[in-house]
């Protein structure tokens, strides 16, 4: 069994279809097929990028891996363990190994809560931790992780730049050592200097022994950032090229 000890994640045929609406918003026309086939496997360690025009099924694929949109077709393994037909329940103490973060961070950062809090909360909601000081210091450790000093951990979301609530957002993720990492567009809301540092970053979170990332993205600035890049059009990958970096490993 040497492909689950290396693969975190194996999709095999994945397939979503979406229930279509009339112009009248009557259901029961056919379903159309936003994902057709998708296979691809993330061993530890590695970040892929799934890269296409948008509306070509990228967040479909991620949405779907997840289980939050349920799969037609096709079949999810998650850590060795097939999850495509687990129910909510079962994939509840699954959650906090698949995290997510988004294009925009100031959407997911409660405003009224401190850096620090909001670093610790998932921790907190999980019971990660013995004591909300525990809590703190990892919040503490994991800015660090994410670049950026303990000075902030007093801060309120939009006391930072954009940038750096990125960051945030990264660093709450990694709050609960995920073992996969989806990030759909996590540069979109940034300028390009800024995106570029995001994915340095998140290359390097990538690379922990027990993780694997998958960005999902439309913006061609940042195709090349992973370890592989599969290429989706209209809901199938119609290739997948491995990334090389010449004296910038
Ligand atoms: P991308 O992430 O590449 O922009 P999506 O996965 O969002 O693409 O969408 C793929 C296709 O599925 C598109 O044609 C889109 O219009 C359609 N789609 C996405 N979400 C829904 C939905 N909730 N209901 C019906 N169709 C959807």
């Amino acid at each position: 069994m040497n492909d689950v000890a290396t693969n975190i994640l194996e999709v095999s045929d994945l397939c979503v279809d979406y229930a279509s609406t009339t112009s009248f918003g009557v259901t029961g026309a056919p379903s159309v097929r936003a994902v057709k086939g998708i296979s691809l496997t993330l061993q530890r360690g590695e970040t892929l990028s799934l890269v296409g025009e948008s509306g070509c099924g990228k967040s479909t694929t991620a949405m779907a891996i997840l289980q939050l949109t349920p799969p037609s077709g096709g079949r999810v393994v998650f850590d060795g363990r097939d999850i495509t037909s687990f129910s909510h329940r079962q994939m509840r103490p699954l959650r906090r190994e698949m995290q997510v973060i988004y294009q925009d961070p100031f959407g997911s950062l409660n405003p009224r809560m401190t850096i620090a809090d909001l670093i610790a909360e998932p921790m907190a909601i999980q019971g990660v931790g013995r004591s909300g000081h525990e809590r703190r210091a990892k919040a503490a450790e994991l800015l660090d992780t994410v670049g950026m000093g303990t000075r902030f951990l007093d801060r309120y979301p939009h006391q930072l730049s954009g940038g750096q609530r990125q960051r945030v957002a990264i660093a709450r993720a990694l709050s609960l050592r995920p073992k996969l990492l989806i990030c759909d567009e996590p540069t979109a809301a940034l300028d390009g200097p800024n995106g570029q540092k995001i994915m340095e970053l998140l290359r390097e979170v990538g690379r922990a022994p027990d993780r694997c990332v998958v960005i999902v993205t439309h913006d061609s600035r940042i195709f090349h950032f992973g370890d592989r890049m599969a290429n989706l059009t209209d809901g199938r990958i119609v290739s997948i090229e491995t990334i090389t970096r010449e004296g910038n490993a």
